[in-house]
């Protein structure tokens, strides 16, 4: 295994760049105090390890992420099933999103052989389109006219913004900003290495059936079928309470400043949680769907 080397100079500007950002996200608040903290913890890895062009996606989705979440906040702010405040991500939100695309990021750099680089490129790619598109889907759907219907049962419509409920605007919205975001990973070179790698290729085999398209599918289907896990685990796994004050059914124990009552659900999987483990499959889907086509 022959590692690039990392020099000095590129941790300090990688730590700098990251800090700088992060700085401004907390004074814009778009992140809380722990969230920056955790933001450095998963941002300089990337962008020293995975490079500016991984760097650079993360970011995309994360200016994407706070851009939606602020339209028609006051709508929101109704329905605000986790008592967060709308548009800020604290700590548990940034390693839930960020976790995967750090972790292959590292593995981009440390594994050479140039198959198991492109798998976790891949993977990269997937976990980050599964959240572009769960976060589209529940920003924009939340803004639907029609109450959402719960995944694993269509006939029945629950709150707004809750976990599981999905709304065809929402699901609309998740492919077009997945795609979006596919486009332009693409010609932020993302796939670059992908597309040099088919070229000089397995076989002829890999080189005609691989083609940029495709390649841009994978992201998209990895993505939209990372969302749907999201909210079948969080129509199903994801705890749910009942808060005494407000009397609405939420997703976190603590609401309106008290204990909620505990209605069902695998108590330590929350939304976060449900975040996490559904970028985990985008990744293993994009890496699974590349290696089949
Ligand atoms: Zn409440």
């Amino acid at each position: 295994m022959i590692l690039e080397p990392i020099y000095l100079a590129t941790l300090i500007y990688g730590f700098g760049i990251v800090l700088l950002i992060g700085l401004t996200a907390l004074y814009l608040n778009v992140l809380t105090k722990d969230g920056f903290m955790a933001g450095l913890l998963v941002g300089v890895p990337i962008l020293v390890f995975g490079g500016f062009d991984n760097f650079i996606l993360l970011l995309l989705f994360l200016v994407l992420g706070s851009f939606l979440s602020r339209i028609g906040k006051d709508v929101k702010r109704k329905y605000n099933p986790i008592g967060e405040r709308v548009g800020t991500r604290a700590w548990p939100n940034v390693v839930a999103n960020g976790f995967w695309p750090m972790v292959s990021s590292v593995m981009i750099y440390f594994n050479s052989p140039p198959h198991v680089k492109i798998a976790w490129e891949m993977f990269f790619m997937g976990s980050l389109a599964s959240m572009v598109a769960d976060t589209s889907a529940t920003e924009i759907g939340m803004l639907s006219r029609n109450m959402p219907r719960l995944i694993v049962k269509p006939d029945s419509r629950v709150e707004p913004g809750k976990s599981g409920g999905v709304t065809l605007l929402g699901t609309l919205a998740s492919i077009l900003f997945t795609a979006i975001f596919a486009i332009l990973a693409y010609f932020i070179s993302g796939f670059n290495p992908l597309i040099e790698y088919t070229l000089i290729g397995f076989s002829p085999l890999v080189y005609m059936k691989s083609s940029e398209l495709a390649l841009l599918a994978i992201v998209v289907l990895a993505g939209f079928l990372g969302s749907f896990i999201d909210s079948i685990l969080g129509a199903t796994l994801q705890a749910k309470y009942k808060c005494g004050v407000c009397g609405k059914e939420v997703e976190v124990s603590i609401h309106c400043g008290e204990e909620a009552r505990y209605l069902g659900g695998i108590r330590f999987i929350d939304n976060h949680m449900v975040n996490f483990i559904s970028s985990f499959f985008g990744g293993v889907i994009a890496v699974s769907l590349f290696f089949l086509i």
